[in-house]
């Protein structure tokens, strides 16, 4: 990898700014002053300071964001805001991008990442992973949708879904449920609903797998995951 990428990707400002460091011998590579930015070096092997101050590379990043809503899971769009606006500048360096869908009013548990690979494996159809929702319903859920959602429901396209496990948080004219489901479907909690005649009024994503939203997190804020959660839960 080239030397002045690497700088840049970690945060050492643009290109131009890289160079500058390097022309004041501010770069060395096992010890030695580079000035050159083309050259080539393995971050993994080498031992990279700036200023005397080691620099650690870091190939992936792993994210959570409460997901605010009016901002869609995309990377960049020209009219809406994307939840990688809401990143720092310091992590869109790594090219994140969010992994799975949500839809711009629902909020909740969103994982953002650059590791192309660990993406694949959570939003694959085969490895059913579980994701959690809370959501309020207009009108009464029953235990009728329970066993409806068990058995699996027919959406508007014709589609059944796999079951889903249903549970009533709260009975009434609004009703409060937690709902997994292990598809990933557009819209898909939201038409299940509609497929027992309900309608979502509120929805929020509370985990996926075993990586569970931290409630800490504001609206709209984000963390980086950390060591128990990149090691328990993919
Ligand atoms: N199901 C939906 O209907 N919407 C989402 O955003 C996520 C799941």
């Amino acid at each position: 990898m080239r030397l002045d990428k690497l700088l840049a990707n970690m945060g050492f400002g643009s290109r131009k700014d890289v160079k500058a460091l390097l022309k004041k011998k501010l770069v060395t590579v096992n010890d030695t002053v580079v000035k050159d930015g083309s050259s080539h070096i393995n971050p993994d092997m080498d031992l990279i300071e700036v200023n005397n101050e080691r620099v650690q590379y870091e190939k992936y990043i792993y994210i959570m964001m409460n997901k605010p809503p009016g901002v869609i899971s995309a990377t960049v769009d020209d009219r809406e805001k994307t939840v990688i606006d809401l990143l720092g500048e310091d992590l869109q360096i790594f090219k994140p991008f969010p992994v799975g869908r949500l839809d711009k009013d629902t909020e909740g548990l969103m994982f953002i990442t650059n590791d192309g690979e660990l993406a694949h494996q959570l939003v694959s159809p085969k490895k059913n992973i579980v994701k959690t929702y809370f959501a309020r319903i207009s009108g009464r859920v029953t235990e009728e949708d329970i066993g409806k959602f068990a058995d699996g429901v027919v959406l508007d396209d014709g589609y059944k879904s796999k079951p889903a496990d249903l549970a009533i948080l709260n009975r009434g004219e609004i009703s409060e449920i937690e709902v997994k489901i292990t598809e990933g479907k557009y819209h898909q909690v939201k038409r299940m609903f509609e497929a027992v005649g309900k309608k979502v009024v509120y929805l929020k994503r509370e985990s996926m797998g075993e990586l569970v939203l931290d409630e800490n997190l504001q609206l709209g804020t984000y963390r980086r995951l950390n060591e128990n959660e990149l090691k328990y839960c993919f």
